[in-house]
C-alpha cells in the first residue's frame, strides 16, 4: 500500500465508515426493515474492520492471538442478547406510553415533531448523561468494577473483544441511557437509531486499525481516546467514559487525550479466568464472595 494512500485512507477510515453505516441505516427505514438492514450493515462493517485490522494495524502485537476469541464472541451474544431482549420486552409494554400516560411524565416532553435528526441527537445528549455515569460508577464502585473489569482484562484491542462485556456490565451500561429517553416518550425508532448508532461507534473504539482523528476525538468517542481509557496507568485508564460523544467527559472533566502514543501494554490487575464460564462466575465471587479478603491478600 503506498504511503500517501495509506494515509488517506487512516484519515478518511473512521467518519467514513460511519457514514456509510448511517446511510445503510436509513435505508433500512425507509425500506421498512431497519432491523433487518441493521444486521446485514453490521456484518458488512465488521468484515471491513477485521480487513482494515489486517492490512493496516495500529499495534502490530496486537494481530497475534490472545486465546480470547471464543470468550469474547459469548459475552457479546450473551450480553446482546439480554441488552435486546430487555430493549424489546420495553417497547412491547410500551412503557413509554405507559409512562406518559399515567402522567409520572407530561405528555409531550419529548419533541415528537422536531425533525428525526434533532431527536436523534437529543437522545444521544440524554442517553450519554447516564451512560456516562454507569460507566464512570463501575471504574469507582469496587463491586460493580469488577464486572467491568472482564471488559479491561484484555491485553489487546480488536474488533473482535469490543462487545466483550459481563452481560451484568451491560444491562447495567445500556439500560439507564435507554430507559431515560423511554421516559421521556422517545419514540421506538429514536431508540433504534441510537442502538445502531451505539453499535457501530461502540464497535470502532476497540479497532486496531492505524487512523488518525484530529479534531473528531474532540467531539466523538474515537479509538483514540478509548486506547487511553484501556491504559493500566489510572490517570490514563479512568478518563473519557463517554460511549458516543464525548460531551460529559467534557462537562465533568474526564476528557483526556495526549499527543503521544497510547500505551501497547493494556489490561488490569489482577488475573482473570481464561474461561467464558469463569468470566462470568469471577465478578461474583470478588464481589460478593465471603473469602474475597483471603482470595485476594
Ligand atoms: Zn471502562
Amino acid at each position: 500500500m503506498g504511503r500517501k494512500f495509506r494515509a488517506f485512507i487512516s484519515w478518511i477510515a473512521w467518519p467514513g465508515l460511519l457514514v456509510l453505516c448511517m446511510i445503510a441505516t436509513d435505508a433500512g427505514f425507509r425500506l421498512g426493515r431497519p432491523v433487518a438492514a441493521f444486521y446485514v450493515t453490521y456484518a458488512v462493517f465488521a468484515v471491513a474492520v477485521l480487513l482494515l485490522e489486517r492490512c493496516m494495524p495500529h499495534e502490530t502485537a496486537w494481530l497475534a492471538d490472545d486465546g480470547q476469541i471464543a470468550a469474547d464472541v459469548m459475552h457479546t451474544l450473551v450480553s446482546n442478547s439480554a441488552i435486546q431482549a430487555l430493549i424489546g420486552f420495553s417497547g412491547a409494554i410500551g412503557i413509554s406510553a405507559l409512562v406518559t400516560g399515567t402522567g409520572v411524565m407530561k405528555p409531550g416532553i419529548w419533541p415528537h415533531h422536531w425533525p428525526l435528526v434533532l431527536q436523534i441527537g437529543l437522545g444521544l445528549i440524554v442517553s450519554e448523561f447516564a451512560m456516562y455515569w454507569a460507566h464512570r460508577i463501575a471504574h469507582e464502585w469496587t463491586a460493580l468494577w469488577y464486572f467491568h473489569a472482564v471488559h479491561h482484562s484484555v491485553g489487546k484491542l480488536w474488533v473482535v473483544n469490543s462487545g466483550r462485556f459481563h452481560f451484568i456490565d451491560a444491562i447495567k451500561s445500556v439500560l439507564p441511557g435507554i430507559a431515560i429517553v423511554l421516559a421521556m416518550g422517545a419514540p421506538m425508532d429514536v431508540v433504534t437509531w441510537l442502538s445502531a448508532i451505539g453499535a457501530f461507534v461502540g464497535t470502532l473504539t476497540h479497532c486496531n486499525i492505524d487512523m488518525r482523528f484530529g479534531a473528531l476525538s474532540v467531539v466523538f468517542n474515537t479509538p483514540e481516546l478509548h486506547r487511553w481509557h484501556h491504559s493500566r496507568v489510572l490517570r490514563e485508564g479512568n478518563t473519557n467514559y463517554g460511549e458516543n460523544i464525548m460531551l460529559w467527559d467534557w462537562v465533568f472533566g474526564t476528557w483526556f487525550n495526549e499527543n503521544r502514543r497510547p500505551p501497547a501494554n493494556i489490561g488490569i490487575a489482577d488475573p482473570m479466568p481464561a474461561s467464558f464460564r469463569g468470566q462470568i462466575v469471577w465478578p461474583f465471587v470478588k464481589a460478593f464472595g465471603r473469602r474475597r479478603v483471603a482470595a485476594t491478600g
